[in-house]
């Protein structure tokens, strides 16, 4: 396969950032060359990007929305080729590959802003005078993604980006870029003008190059906290704005009232089993109260051990690889030094995954319980199939564990009490709470996080309102 970069609607594989040779991390093997930008390739994509925000709104609205719900449609129609880019991007299962789903609801649902993103007049003290607070795009917006699901920023950014009458510069990561050029080459499949969405691969080099491009009126990064921090102090150059959308070590409750053949379910497929682990929104602290832990481990280990594992392309398979050889070594070595400093103890999984599977980059999934929250084990996030349950002595015990953390995403309750549920949803410190439910963001309710999680917003009006920026407008009536 051949990844080349999007550019003004044209496609470029000469490039001054070369060429990335992507391997599949089922088998190890390449399965496509990726162009790379850099700076000169930044620099063409962010003018080119400008020019077109300047047709793009030019439309009027209602063609603004028009276009993006045949954009929607287009994502709806080439569902299972994008989910099949997704399985070779990152070899995520192609069972549950099917995330374009939500670019597609994402994108529905901010069409339908298009023609309503209006601000307010307001009472001045001017006699007849008139103040309007209005609400403008900013220009060109980057948007980062992260390599576990380019689509998802292209959903949670990229869709509310184009609403709000911006254009767009998407910087997939080199380690999966497929699914986004395609959504790319859709984009001027329905339409959109030349160069409003320009999708630029690029690894830390490139990337650094768009955040400093003076051209950027906004940066929205999806990814973790180290780089999120790389890129704030490199936007400090232009002042330029950064939405952050960070990673998460998620808790999750399970009460002694919970349905625990549910709870267990649930936690196998939030935790090590969903995506291996490479999740935001991986359940990666399982804080069980000390009546139900030893049924509910019991239960959770059991669903954990019997998801199908192999080829990401099996459509009967659940849980495949990590992404390359650097994550497993990294993965690996946090559980070797879990076990050999003690941090809980090792209930199934551990060990990399050999036979049929040993060119690819499989572990097992791996569950350790009895996990003091104070270690590393239970503090940084793994992102990989390792996660961690622990003991919890009372609802208290439970909220103080699942807060005593740096992040803040995700939180996950359990539990059949309706005033429990409200009680300890108010008292969790997370932008999201999910009660008896998967994390199942949806366009109608804002996604984001708290603390090191983040400070951005996706979903709802909130989402939108981060790619527009007030102006105050005074007419004096003499
Ligand atoms: P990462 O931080 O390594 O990379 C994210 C993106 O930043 C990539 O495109 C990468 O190429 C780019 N990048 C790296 N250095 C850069 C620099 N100096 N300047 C500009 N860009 C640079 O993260 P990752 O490994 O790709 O993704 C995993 C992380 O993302 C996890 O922490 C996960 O929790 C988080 N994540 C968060 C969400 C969310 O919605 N909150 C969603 C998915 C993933």
């Amino acid at each position: 396969m051949n990844g080349a970069l999007l550019i003004g609607g044209d496609k470029v594989t000469t490039s001054s950032g070369g060429t990335y040779e992507h391997l599949f991390a089922g088998t190890g093997r390449p399965n496509a060359t990726i162009t790379i930008a850099g700076a000169a390739e930044m620099d063409a994509a962010v003018r080119s990007a400008a020019e077109a925000q300047r047709e793009w709104v030019s439309f009027p609205v209602d063609r603004r929305r028009d276009v993006l719900l045949d954009l929607a449609d287009a994502v709806r129609d080439h569902q299972a080729e994008l989910s099949e880019l997704n399985t070779h991007d990152y070899a995520v299962p192609i069972s549950m590959a099917g995330n374009s789903v939500l670019t597609e609801r994402f994108l529905r649902y901010y069409a339908g802003y298009a023609d309503k993103a209006h601000g307010l007049s307001t009472p001045v003290s001017g006699g007849f005078d008139v103040n309007l607070v209005e609400r403008e795009p900013y220009g060109v917006i980057g948007v980062i993604a992260p390599w576990n699901g380019a689509l998802v920023p292209v959903g949670l950014a990229v869709a509310p980006a184009l609403a709000a009458g911006n254009a767009v510069v998407l910087k997939p990561s080199e380690l999966a870029p497929l699914a986004a050029l395609r959504f790319g080459e859709l984009c001027l499949e329905v339409g959109l003008p030349a160069g409003l969405v320009n999708v630029v691969t690029a690894g830390a080099e490139g990337g650094d190059a768009l955040v400093r491009h003076p051209g950027i009126g906004k940066i929205h990064f999806t990814g973790g906290g180290g780089t999120a921090r790389t890129i704030l102090r490199a936007a400090t150059d232009n002042l330029t704005p950064v939405v952050t959308e960070l990673g998460g070590k998620n808790a999750l409750l399970v009460f002694d009232d919970a349905n625990l053949d549910g709870a267990a379910m649930l936690a196998a497929f939030q935790g090590p089993l969903g995506q291996a682990g490479q999740s935001c929104a991986c359940a990666s602290r399982i804080i069980v109260h000390h009546e139900v832990y030893d049924a509910f481990l019991e239960k959770f280990v059991a669903v954990v051990q019997s998801a199908p594992i192999g080829d990401p392309f099996d459509p009967q398979v659940m849980f495949g690889p990590v992404v390359t050889q650097g994550a497993a070594d990294r993965i690996l070595g946090v559980i070797d030094e879990a076990v050999d400093r003690k941090m809980g103890r090792l209930v199934t999984g551990g060990s990399r995954l050999g036979g049929d599977l040993a060119d690819g980059y499989f572990i097992e999934p791996t569950v350790f319980a009895d996990v003091d929250n104070a270690s590393p084990l239970a503090a940084i996030e793994t992102f990989g199939p390792v996660v961690s349950v622990l003991r919890a002595t009372d609802e208290d015990d439970a909220v103080r564990i699942a807060n005593d953390t740096t992040y803040g995403l995700n939180a996950f309750i359990q539990t059949n009490d309706l005033t429990r549920a409200h009680r300890v949803a108010r008292r969790l410190e997370s932008g999201s709470v999910w009660v008896n439910t998967f994390s199942d963001i949806q366009p109608q309710g804002p996604y984001g996080g708290y603390k090191q999680s983040g400070t951005g917003r996706a979903g709802g009006v909130e989402g939108l309102h981060e790619f527009l920026r007030i102006k105050n407008v005074r007419i004096g009536m003499g």
